[in-house]
């Protein structure tokens, strides 16, 4: 079969993807493993809420209409959207087609799958950024009378041994699970390293308001200082409850959880956490600072200064003294090892030499080291929302605009 674009993967972004193509009368074929916002239905914890407002899922041509904007998505609800923006775009999706391989063929590309063979002049790869966990090297080093699960694997707590868990990581992610299985009932420890404070609420507005209007999420891939580093950044510690309520350490710590630094490595089935638990928790206490000064400078020249209640701070992240440096994994005191540790993309059919020593696509904002290939939906991809449902409109107009120049271009 013979089509000019084949887009891999129907979540947003390749639905977005085929909007936009759609628009501009090119050719294409949407290819999906499974359904229509798989990642949703198989990838996602069963309590999960969008950390966005609904507001903010905007995408080419289908905003949010319900009846809640400042509300937060359930996962069925996330599944129901992008199910109906699938039909409202009549997007070309063959569904229950696995792409197993992608390879260069004369000025175009080859994609096998386990149903048929497609011919196409571009690729848009729109296979998602977290469909598998991060795990560090010690971690086959856990004892085995310890239960281990990564965050991609969780759904609730009924699934969990009895007695005492570790979160690993204090992310989104972590930060969520962790109040969860201590709303369970058992102990619950998380080990902190790197991690950004986020308050749901500031100055009467939810905190993506604030980010979204301060241009602060639209900042640009070629703005940033170091966009290797932008790009490794953790989300922010947000959840989306009915509440609006903030899940920072100090919930955590508030709740009866105890926090230990980065989880280290194990000797002779003993955790070792490093001693920096302290230097991260008000590393992101002065970066959060500086979050809100970008936001207060911006409510005072954008003249909305007197109509938002006053600019405040938040308490310091409370921090116990002396930290807990180990704790013996064998004698029960942990039984349970969720790794909260990141997500990372996963390319075993790619078969055109673009992926970097750590397997990540080698991209310029999404455009792929490969003529004719392009890359939708990875953290900071052309702007700091690129990651949300919310950067997908952007980057995916941006890359199907670069897309059909490069289909346009003279011949050779
Ligand atoms: C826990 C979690 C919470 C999140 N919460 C939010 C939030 O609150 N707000 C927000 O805006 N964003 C959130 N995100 C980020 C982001 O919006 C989602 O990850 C979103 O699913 C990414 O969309 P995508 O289209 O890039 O990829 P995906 O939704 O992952 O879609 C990729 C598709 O490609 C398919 N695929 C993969 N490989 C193949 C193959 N070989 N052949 C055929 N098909 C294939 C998959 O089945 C899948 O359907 C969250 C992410 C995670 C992990």
């Amino acid at each position: 079969m013979r089509t000019t674009t084949v887009v891999i993967g129907a979540g947003h972004n390749g639905l977005a993807t085929s909007q936009l193509l759609s628009d501009r009368s090119i050719d294409h074929v949407v290819l999906e493993r499974n359904e229509v916002a798989n990642s949703w239905r198989t990838e996602r914890w069963d309590s999960l809420r969008l950390l966005t407002p609904n507001w903010q899922c905007r995408l080419p041509g289908y905003d949010y209409e319900g009846d809640d904007p400042d509300g937060f998505m359930t996962v069925p609800e996330v599944i129901e959207f992008l199910s109906a923006y699938a039909k409202s775009v009549a997007a070309p999706i063959q569904t229950g087609t696995t792409v197993t391989s992608v390879r260069r063929n004369g000025d175009g590309y080859t994609v096998t799958t386990d149903q048929g063979e497609w011919s196409c002049s571009t690729v848009v790869l729109a296979s998602g950024a977290f469909s598998k966990q991060r795990l560090p090297d010690f971690a086959a080093a856990v004892p085995d009378s310890v239960t281990t699960l990564t965050s991609v694997e969780y759904r609730n707590p009924d699934q969990l041994p009895e007695g005492p868990v570790m979160v690993v990581g204090a992310s989104a992610t972590g930060v969520q699970i962790a109040h969860e299985v201590h709303r369970s009932g058992r102990p619950v420890t998380v080990a902190v390293g790197e991690h950004v404070r986020g308050p749901r609420m500031y100055r009467g507005r939810d905190i993506h308001w604030w980010m979204d209007v301060a241009g602060v999420l639209d900042e640009r891939y070629d703005e940033v200082d170091d966009i290797v580093r932008a790009r490794n950044v953790p989300s922010m510690q947000l959840a989306g409850s009915p509440e609006r309520s903030t899940f920072d350490l100090n919930s955590l710590t508030d709740n009866g959880v105890q926090l230990v630094g980065r989880f280290a490595g194990v000797r002779d089935g003993q955790a070792l956490f490093s001693g920096s638990l302290r230097n991260k928790c008000e590393l992101a206490d002065l970066k959060l600072g500086r979050l809100l000064d970008t936001i207060d400078e911006w409510a005072l020249t954008s003249g909305i200064d007197d109509s938002v209640p006053p600019p405040h701070r938040f308490e310091p992240t409370r921090v116990s003294n002396p930290p807990t440096l180990g704790l013996d994994l064998a004698s029960g005191s942990i039984n349970t090892i969720i790794w909260a540790t990141g997500f990372r993309p996963h390319y075993p059919w790619l078969e055109v030499d673009v992926l970097d020593a750590k397997g990540m696509v080698k991209h310029d904002g999404g455009v792929v080291d490969a003529p004719g290939m392009y890359l939708l939906g990875m953290p900071f991809l052309r702007r700091r929302k690129s990651s949300f449902i919310d950067g997908g409109r952007a980057d995916a107009e941006d890359l199907v605009a670069e897309l059909s120049a490069y289909l346009a271009r003279p011949e050779e």
